[in-house]
């Protein structure tokens, strides 16, 4: 499938870093949550220095070239650049995809490999919390074996985000890079059904990271909501994900063509639902969200898409009810600020929000959650649950948000693991 944003050319991707002035206060590095070197890329690019520029990023980021794809580029580097202002800023997200895509596609060189002598810590989820921790510590040393409930690893950036966003073979290269690191994947294997962390321990495991996401997607408890039509967006990106990749028919995919669609959200999402809805052939999509638009939040980029692709959007429109006639949806009524009316549709998509499973925390004893499911975790060491020797970062933790935020937890916690399996040696323990 054609990507939405075309890559650069070499041509193209050396003259936008020529353009970077090079900031003595670098304001698009403070704009980066995991503050990625951003200049000295863009030195190294535009001195054709290619390997170079891959190994700065690499130094902070095991997921380029993803986060030149995904990430809100317009609220984080490129709206803090000193060019910004006058429409001008460099254009960061495409460089480091550029970089990123350069590298794997052309296998510039391969890093050398650290001897795993550190210890040995093993990686619940393989989105991008559970991969950064994985490569953070695999470079540190560490033998780490990460187990996925999944058929493949990558978590959301697989089986989420549409691949008109983020290409799948990208996902699959960025995970390549990090078992080149000498980390392990295992798959098809569910935490808390399959095997414990109380066996991992028995296996010798000297820390387990938690990176499990937010699996259970929420509803909105709305009469109405038991109706056939009525679907978790999640499941038919889930659905269209593996009919995209020929594994069920497309009679599994629950947008039919020339369905009447109504997407209820206004966050990634619902974006992405809408958009796939018309790739789909849905006839009409209409988006509700309660508030107005300012509120959204996806980024302007993603409802722009939507739109291009012809998504209505209706703010302030307050789900009521779901309608039905024969157990099937026949509209939805809302309430807007002229009175309530009815949308009709034969499909409603939902996007209001996920929580964490449970399954990892019950299966074991001594993992303190919130009222909500979200994992507990301390400051010392960054990221241990109430449970010893147990870390968790990433959604699961800090509530559903976005990749480079899961990224940087992520790194946070590698590290406090490495710190506790060192202190936990030096005391002899
Ligand atoms: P996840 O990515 O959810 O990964 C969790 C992993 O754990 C999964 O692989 C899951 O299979 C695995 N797992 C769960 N339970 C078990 C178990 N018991 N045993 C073994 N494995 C288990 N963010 C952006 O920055 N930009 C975007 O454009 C964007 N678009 C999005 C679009 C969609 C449709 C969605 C759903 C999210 C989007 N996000 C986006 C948000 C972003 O993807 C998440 O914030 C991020 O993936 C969270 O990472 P994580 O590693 O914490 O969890």
């Amino acid at each position: 499938m054609q990507e939405d944003v075309p890559g650069y050319t070499v041509a193209q991707a050396v003259e936008e870093a020529r353009r970077c002035l090079n900031c003595p206060k670098p304001l698009c590095r403070a704009g980066c949550p995991i503050e990625n070197e951003i200049p000295q890329f863009n030195q190294a690019l535009a001195q054709g220095n290619f390997g170079e520029a891959y190994k700065i990023i690499s130094k902070k980021s095991n997921l380029p070239a993803i986060c030149g794809r995904v990430c809100p580029h317009e609220n984080q580097c490129e709206g803090h650049c000193v060019m910004a202002k006058a429409g001008k800023g460099i254009k960061i997200g495409r460089i480091e995809r550029f970089i990123a895509d350069f590298y794997s596609e052309n296998q510039l060189s391969s890093e050398k490999l650290v001897p795993k002598t550190k210890g040995k810590v093993a990686v619940i989820g393989s989105g991008p919390a559970g991969l950064t921790v994985a490569g953070d510590l695999a470079r540190k040393g560490y033998n780490v074996v990460v187990y996925e409930g999944e058929a493949e690893p990558g978590g959301v950036l697989l089986y989420g985000i549409p691949d008109f966003r983020l290409p799948k073979e990208v996902v699959r290269r960025e995970v390549k890079n990090i078992e080149a690191l000498g980390v392990t994947f295992i798959c098809n294997t569910m935490v808390g059904k399959d095997i414990t962390i109380d066996k991992m321990f028995e296996e010798g495991f000297d820390a387990v990271f938690i990176g499990t996401g937010t699996a259970i997607a929420k509803g909105l408890n709305l009469p109405g909501e038991k109706l056939k039509g009525v679907i978790q967006s999640s499941y038919l990106l889930r659905m269209t994900r593996l009919f995209l990749d020929g594994n069920v028919g497309r009679d599994e995919v629950p947008v039919e063509e020339g369905d009447e669609v109504i997407v209820i959200g206004a966050g990634n999402v619902a974006m992405d639902a809408c958009r796939t809805a018309n790739l789909m052939k849905a006839k009409k999509i209409t988006d509700c969200y309660r508030k107005s638009i300012e509120f959204m939040r996806a980024s302007k980029a993603e409802y722009e898409s939507a739109v291009k692709d012809g998504a209505e959007f209706k703010w302030e429109h307050v789900p009521l009810e779901i309608l039905g006639e024969d157990g099937k949806v026949t509209g939805l009524k809302v309430s807007t600020p002229e009175g309530e009316k009815v949308i009709p549709a034969n499909k409603i998509l939902l996007a209001v929000g996920s929580k964490p499973a449970a399954r990892v925390i019950t299966s074991t004893n001594g993992i303190d959650t919130d009222e909500s499911g979200y994992v507990v975790t301390q400051q010392k060491p960054y990221g241990m649950t109430t449970k010893k020797g147990v870390f968790a970062g990433g959604d699961v933790v800090h509530k559903p948000a976005t990749v480079v935020l899961a990224m940087k937890e992520a790194k946070k916690v590698a590290q406090g693991i490495s710190d506790y399996i060192e202190a936990r040696k030096l005391l002899g323990i």
